[in-house]
């Protein structure tokens, strides 16, 4: 650092000459300066209680009374000088410091980064929010239930007689000990049982989630797999608002089709319906077109969507309801089987394996 005052500087007299000179020399050093770690060491130097300007402000009190006044004037003109000197390059240095920091720590934003891939929603999962958005949006309420569900709602409420074969060991997977009767549900239908027995009427629930079959794994099957079933009861109810009901489904899903019934049997319907969805890619322009060919349906016209019917009187009276009063319809279609189609996936083990690139492949993509 240059222009630090020394010991013999500050045992010489005080005159203006030599408060000259330590004002030279300390707005040297503030000038000297270049950081503000430097410039406090000048202010120590200079301006602080031992600087020689100091002294020389102590000594004026041991001066001749008619010195004091102007060597007090010259004295403090020079302190004013060196304190200005020190505030403005004080405001200089930080300055430039604090450009000299964001230089330093600038981001650039335009630099191109790692991406890491974000998740995509399980088709499956969005496929049964949508399906439910449209169900919620005419005021009906999505219920869910126990995937580990008592044999008594699962198959006897539901009008399944004690030797019907889907409660055979070969279709179903009981709970052991199997003779506690708790099973893995079969289908999401003892969900509408539970609903009946624990909402006032009327009911209007649909209710999606796994169902479980003692089935292959393979292209088409999976033991695990998922339904969505509604169920209404109220006064009053037909097979016309079942239609109803399902084309406002089909169109909300796939746009302008329809749904067409053909009879079936189900124990806890009846009538009971298997429901046919027209396909959505051709129309049915491709039957008996061989110049233009239907993945989707193969050719067929017509989609396999599920089964419903009319709610069996004995399923309501099973749940307490008075059906010389209430009526009911349900429904029921496959989860899995939905996304299948809508979304050209072939294979059903894709939707259980967990591989990312599986939800970006399907047609309409995942969200
Ligand atoms: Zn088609």
């Amino acid at each position: 650092m240059t222009g630090s005052p020394t010991s013999s500087d500050a045992a010489r007299p005080v005159d203006e000459a030599r408060i000259a000179e330590l004002v030279d020399a300390a707005l040297a050093a503030i000038a000297a300066a270049g950081t503000t770690a430097e410039l406090k060491q000048a202010r120590v130097a200079h301006a602080g209680d031992k600087s020689p300007l100091a002294l020389a402000n102590r000594a004026i009190g041991s001066m001749p009374p008619d010195q004091r006044k102007a060597v007090g004037r010259v004295v403090g003109q020079a302190r004013g000088r060196v304190n200005q000197g020190l505030a403005a390059r004080q405001a200089e240095l930080e300055a430039a410091e604090l450009e000299a920091t964001l230089l330093a720590e600038r981001a650039d934003v335009t630099l191109p980064v790692e991406l890491h891939p974000v998740g995509a929603m399980h088709p499956i999962t969005a496929l049964i929010d949508d399906m439910c958005d449209v169900f919620v949006a005419m005021g009906w309420e999505v219920a869910e239930g126990p995937e580990v569900e008592a044999e008594w709602l699962n198959f006897d409420a539901l009008n399944f007689t004690p030797d019907h074969p889907a409660r055979f060991l070969s279709d179903t997977l009981f709970v052991e000990p199997v003779d506690h009767h708790k099973l893995l549900r079969t289908q999401t239908s003892p969900v509408q049982m539970r609903a009946m027995l624990s909402r006032e009427l009327p009911v209007y629930v649909v209710s999606p989630g796994k169902v479980y079959r003692a089935d292959e794994y393979d292209a088409t099957h999976l033991p695990v797999f998922h339904q969505l079933e509604g169920l209404a009861v109220d006064k009053g109810i037909t097979m016309g608002h079942l239609k109803g009901t399902l084309d406002h489904l089909a169109r909300s899903m796939f746009g302008d089709v329809r749904t067409r019934l053909r009879p079936h049997y189900f124990p806890f319907t009846e009538p009971s319906a298997e429901m046919d969805l027209e396909c959505f890619v051709c129309h049915g322009e491709s039957v008996g077109n061989p110049d233009r060919p239907c993945r989707t349906c193969r050719s067929e016209g017509w989609i396999e969507w599920g089964g419903c019917g009319v709610v069996n009187p004995r399923v309501l009276r099973a749940a307490g309801i008075d059906t010389s009063v209430y009526s009911g319809f349900a429904f029921g279609m496959g989860v899995d089987r939905t996304v299948m189609f809508r979304n050209n996936a072939p294979d059903l083990r894709d939707f259980v394996e967990g591989d990312v690139r599986f939800p970006r492949s399907l047609q309409g993509g995942a969200r």
